[in-house]
């Protein structure tokens, strides 16, 4: 854990060290040095302490506890916890044409035969040309990057992360932290109550870590871009949503093999009479599927290293891994490149972050920002570009997210299925999505109430709980982004009361579910509110008017902070991706999605940057 905290960037690790110092010196002679029942005690006034900071301060330890625990293989062992994936028998259809011999079990397929590790390294003379340069391998970048290449055009893909797969990710929690997440998984939207908001840092970016859920735009959400920002093609991209859930081997889970997590949802669901149904992924015929936090041991879900990326250099595109974009070039009022450091170590086995770094550039005729909703806005307003609207980092949205765990008497092992299995849209009207999700241990467990004793009967518990993640669709609350320094992003969010209200009221929805399908106790995640008992909700929680500082947030899909549309005293770019005030500069990525959607935004981002890059391409040819 320590060395973990060695590797979080500067401002983080002096959060971390602020906090606890500040526990040390809640005991007299020092928290460390107080006796167990003493320490004890301290803990548990935290826990009840009306003090939202005291309570923040608890939070954060038991994360770092959860951590350091739930990796341990004593602890996962004596829980019976096992973090696996698998492939079920029917053949779920082989991408590029490949078959798979033999028949019976599906092998994971990666496309075009998948990247080759020393092809991702930046040139020795540290200069490239292309036509399109792309900072980010995420989901925009990578969309991107394979239609231009498809089209005939010379493309570099610059990543600043590392490449990993399946042959080497680690499954141990905080190695993966380490190397594919940004400030190792502790990026924070800073507020009342401050959001956690992780995002990858790897050839793939945030599609490597996520959990392959996907689902469409709302068509409201498209008619609304179309008619109040002048986005005409918003609601014309059915050919993108297919192509792509064709490519990336989408499907609904099936309830036989999705898990019990799911199956209690979906019950606790139709007992209450609430729409539901099984979630789309892009994981082919995987059965189980409890590793997406730490990559996918099979890579049978198709994040972008394994798909898109491949593609775009079976059509002649260049990755890049471990370059990072310093700078957008700028010549006679046009942007023509970007400059950057490169990892200096070509040789390394592996590629990138090895710490050394040297200069790098690529010169282009378009460059095209995906570098995701935090760092594409910092990375433009380190340099003062795209801003003359003064909308450049604000209106970050990001479907603010509350874990909503339940004890049930019978054995759920949610590690035994489909991490992300099932949703409920019953209350879409309010902006409320349910997704039953099942969070690793380490990931998972300081959602758990109580401190000492309680806590580690709670964890021993773990193969009981079910879990539902509560997502709104967040308007009247509203975020921003700014550049910290010369390499990081600095979020802030404010909750607004109303968001928080309609919060409260999915936290009360998932609980009617959890209790309708049999559960003893729920944990709602309001600061001072432990576990509530069937029929406490409509009191406790949904009318009990819990302001936003209370709630116990996380957010998994930041947007909207380089937003698109036709005015440009309101947004940043075009709905072409070109930005309003600099010809050749395209965003490609998350930032562009001008409100929040209401589903999970992958499939989103990529179809909007299908349609950047088409548009990109006939204009470049
Ligand atoms: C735990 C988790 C689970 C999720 N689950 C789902 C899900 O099931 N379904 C879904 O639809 N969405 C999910 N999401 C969200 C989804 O993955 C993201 O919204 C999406 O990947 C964002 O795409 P992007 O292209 O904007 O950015 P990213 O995918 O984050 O890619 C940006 C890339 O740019 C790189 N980069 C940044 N700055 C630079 C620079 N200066 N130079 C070079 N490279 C740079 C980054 O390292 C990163 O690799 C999840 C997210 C998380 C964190």
């Amino acid at each position: 854990m320590a060395r973990h905290l060695g590797s979080i960037p500067a401002r983080a690790r002096a959060f971390v060290v602020l906090a606890l110092r500040v526990l040390e010196r809640s005991s007299p002679r020092g928290f460390s040095r107080a006796s167990l029942e003493r320490r004890r005690a301290l803990l548990r006034r935290m826990e009840r302490s009306r003090v939202p900071l005291r309570r923040d301060l608890l939070l954060l330890l038991k994360t770092l506890a959860s951590l350091g625990y739930g990796r341990a293989p004593e602890v996962q062992a004596a829980l019976g916890v096992e973090v696996r994936c698998e492939l079920g028998g029917a053949p779920a259809g082989a991408i590029d044409g490949d078959s798979h011999p033999g028949g019976g079990r599906e092998t994971p397929t990666t496309a075009a035969g998948g990247l080759d590790r020393h092809a991702l390294r930046p040139v020795a003379d540290g200069h490239e040309e292309c036509d399109v340069v792309i900072v980010g391998s995420g989901a925009g970048g990578a969309a991107v990057a394979r239609v231009l290449a498809e089209r005939g055009l010379e493309v570099v893909v610059l990543e600043e992360g590392e490449y990993h797969d399946a042959s080497d990710y680690s499954t141990d929690p905080l190695v993966a932290l380490r190397s594919l997440y940004r400030d190792g998984g502790l990026t924070v939207c800073e507020g009342r109550p401050p959001i956690p908001v992780p995002v990858g840092r790897c050839v793939g970016g945030t599609t490597v870590i996520n959990s392959g859920t996907c689902f469409r735009t709302p068509p409201d959400v498209l008619r609304g871009w179309r008619d109040e920002l002048g986005i005409e093609w918003a609601t014309d991209l059915d050919a993108e949503f297919e192509a792509l859930e064709r490519d990336l081997q989408v499907r609904p889970v099936d309830p036989a093999t999705a898990g019990r997590n799911a199956a209690l949802c979906r019950a606790g669901a139709e007992a209450i009479g609430a729409s539901n149904g099984a979630i789309a992924r892009n994981a082919g015929a995987v059965t189980c599927c409890g590793a997406c936090p730490t990559g996918c041991t099979l890579d049978a879900k198709q994040a972008m290293h394994v798909s898109e990326l491949p593609r775009a250099v079976a059509a002649g595109a260049r990755v890049r891994a471990g370059v990072r974009v310093e700078r957008v070039l700028v010549e006679g009022g046009r942007a023509c490149g970007v400059s950057c450091s490169a990892d200096a170590d070509l040789d390394s086995a592996s590629v990138g972050g090895t710490g050394r770094s040297r200069p790098y550039e690529v010169r282009a005729r378009a460059v095209v920002v995906a570098a995701g909703a935090l760092a594409t806005p910092a990375l433009l307003l380190r340099q003062g570009l795209a801003d003359s609207s003064g909308q450049l980092g604000r209106q970050l949205r990001i479907h603010p997210a509350c874990w909503v765990g339940a004890r049930f008497d019978e054995e759920v092992r949610g590690w035994d299925g489909v991490m992300q299995s099932w949703y409920v849209d019953e209350w879409r009207d309010r902006g409320l999505f349910l997704e039953a999700t099942f969070t690793p241990l380490a990931f998972g467990a300081h959602w758990l109430p109580g401190v000492a004793e309680d806590w580690m009967r709670r964890i021993e518990d773990f193969g009981r709980i079910g879990v539902i993640g509560v997502h709104l669709s967040d308007h009247g609350s509203s975020g921003r982004v700014r550049a910290a320094g010369r390499r990081h992003a600095r979020a802030s969010y404010r909750l607004s009361a109303a968001d928080a209200e309609t919060i409260s009221y999915g936290i009360a929805r998932a609980a009617d579910i959890h209790f309708a399908a049999g559960a003893r106790e729920v944990f709602p995640q309001i600061g001072g509110l432990g576990p509530i008992a069937p029929g406490e909700q409509a009191d406790k929680v949904e009318h009990a008017r819990i302001g936003a500082s209370a709630l116990r947030l996380e957010a998994f899909h930041p947007m909207g902070s380089a937003r698109m549309g036709a005015d440009r005293s309101t947004s940043v770019v075009a709905a072409t991706g070109e930005a309003h005030d600099l010809p050749g500069l395209y965003v490609a990525d998350a930032s562009v999605l001008p409100s929040s959607l209401g589903v999970n935004p992958m499939l989103t981002i990529m179809a909007c940057a299908r349609r950047i890059g088409a548009g990109l391409a006939e204009r470049l040819t």
